[in-house]
């Protein structure tokens, strides 16, 4: 591990893996194979509470549920944010304390709730969010009365792609501008600690501005609410901050992103001071963000090997044994990936390629017409920025079993996850 306060630089590039090492990990554990560097993962969590001293930083855990993950995340004194039930049980897995752990319920199954519960009253500091009325009265019939998050709408939304916009989606959370009298109501009953909305994934320079109106209206929402019950514990503005897919893509300005929400928050304050333990001077509740792909999207790579290579009419078709149930996002967001070739010597010409998966689907792409170079079969490509939903979103569609994963710590190698056997596809069958 590298030593705690090294935040490391602001973005790791593809190009700065080591490809003899990732070669070697690909012959020793084959294709194909996600790649985590633990290290990494801790550097992303320092910078991110170095631009944000006086926030709560909670690990969107969907983002990569791997226990080395959560370990080094909670490691790292960052929170953790659970979509699910199952993210809530591997987050107590790894220790973290109830009260690190906050559940955000949406359009919650009864089993979740009924799991949710049972651990709240074991560790009752555990945090539920909602995001509709009757979740509350879902929540109070299972006897809960324990601490009550409102999840908020706040009607701006942002995104890098409109299937990750969440803060205009009706099915998240209640209309900002219901939120006030229900959570006054909520508060004689529960323990009212905060307020959340979300915005979306993919907060970039660009995308600043929505994240200001979100910011602001949160800001307003919890003066209001805190004019009628006193102060809350937090204001929480969700996550969302980019990563640069793009290899010439700037990486985000955390202190930008930071200066802004504090702003935005009303929290100006000219001292900046690092150790202000609250969000604003008339804000009672401190402010909490909820970062999941920033955590762990650069701490990841994919490696996957040639396996055909056909000469189209168009473009070179690179057949790899990694597809869209490796890596969905390309077909699912039309997400970009850097592709780089890690067999082929340095002075190898580059060729116009589309590097296609194993899948009976056209969408099974990793991505079209891009500049590699020339593969040939037994080749080991690595895919980079792969560490955020990526082994996540994997399935086994087409009978194809999830892939391996290694989990890099300083100079140890560590099998996180086994390869998915064919007898594991149909070990469930009755
Ligand atoms: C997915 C999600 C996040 C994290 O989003 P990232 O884009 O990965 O930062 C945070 N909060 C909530 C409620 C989410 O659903």
């Amino acid at each position: 591990m590298s030593e705690v306060g090294d935040g490391g630089p602001a973005v790791r590039r593809l190009a700065e893996w080591d490809e003899e090492d990732l070669v070697a990990l690909a012959e020793e554990y084959e294709t194909p194979l996600y790649v985590v560097d633990l290290d990494r993962v801790e550097e992303n969590c320092v910078r991110l509470r170095e631009a944000f001293p006086d926030a709560d930083v909670r690990y969107a855990a969907k983002a990569h549920t791997g226990r080395d993950v959560l370990r080094t995340v909670r490691e790292a004194g960052l929170g953790v944010e659970c979509a699910s039930a199952g993210e809530v049980e591997r987050a107590l897995a790894v220790g973290f304390p109830g009260d690190r752990v906050q559940y955000t319920a949406v359009n919650p199954p009864a089993r979740d709730l009924d799991l949710v519960v049972e651990r709240w009253r074991e560790h009752p500091g555990l945090t539920v969010t909602v995001g509709a009325e009757d979740t509350v009265d879902r929540l109070r019939e299972r006897g809960f009365d324990g601490r009550l998050c409102v999840r908020a709408n706040p009607g701006v939304g942002a995104g890098h792609h409109e299937k990750v916009s969440t803060g205009a989606n009706a099915k998240f959370g209640i209309p900002i501008e219901r939120v006030a009298d229900l959570a006054t109501r909520w508060a004689d009953e529960f323990d009212l600690v905060g307020v959340h909305a979300h915005a979306g994934s993919g907060i970039s320079g660009e995308d600043l501005s929505a994240h200001r109106e979100l910011v602001n209206r949160m800001g307003d929402l919890t003066r209001e609410i805190e004019s009628r019950v006193g102060p809350l514990e937090f204001v929480d503005v969700g996550g969302g901050f980019g990563v640069p897919y793009r290899e010439d893509e700037p990486p985000l300005d955390l202190q930008a992103v930071a200066e802004a929400t504090r702003e935005a928050l009303g929290a100006v304050d000219e001292r900046g001071s690092a150790d202000r333990r609250t969000a604003s001077d008339d804000i009672g509740a401190t402010l909490a963000i909820e970062p999941g792909r920033y955590v762990v999207a650069d701490a990841g790579v994919l490696l996957t090997t040639v396996n055909t290579v056909k000469e189209a009419r168009d473009a070179t078709v690179v057949g790899v044994d990694a597809g869209m149930t490796t890596l969905l996002r390309p077909a699912m967001y039309d997400a970009y990936h850097a592709i780089a070739n890690l067999s082929a010597a340095a002075d190898t010409e580059e060729i116009d390629a589309t590097v296609a998966g194993p899948i009976c689907e056209s969408a099974d792409v990793l991505c079209e017409h891009r500049p590699l170079s020339r593969p040939e079969r037994g080749d080991v490509l690595a895919v980079g920025n792969a560490g955020a939903y990526g082994y996540e979103m994997s399935s086994t569609y087409n009978s194809r079993p999830r892939p391996a994963e290694v989990a890099l710590a300083g100079t140890t190698v560590r099998l996180a996850r086994r390869r998915e056997s064919l007898t594991d596809l149909t070990s469930l069958e009755q």
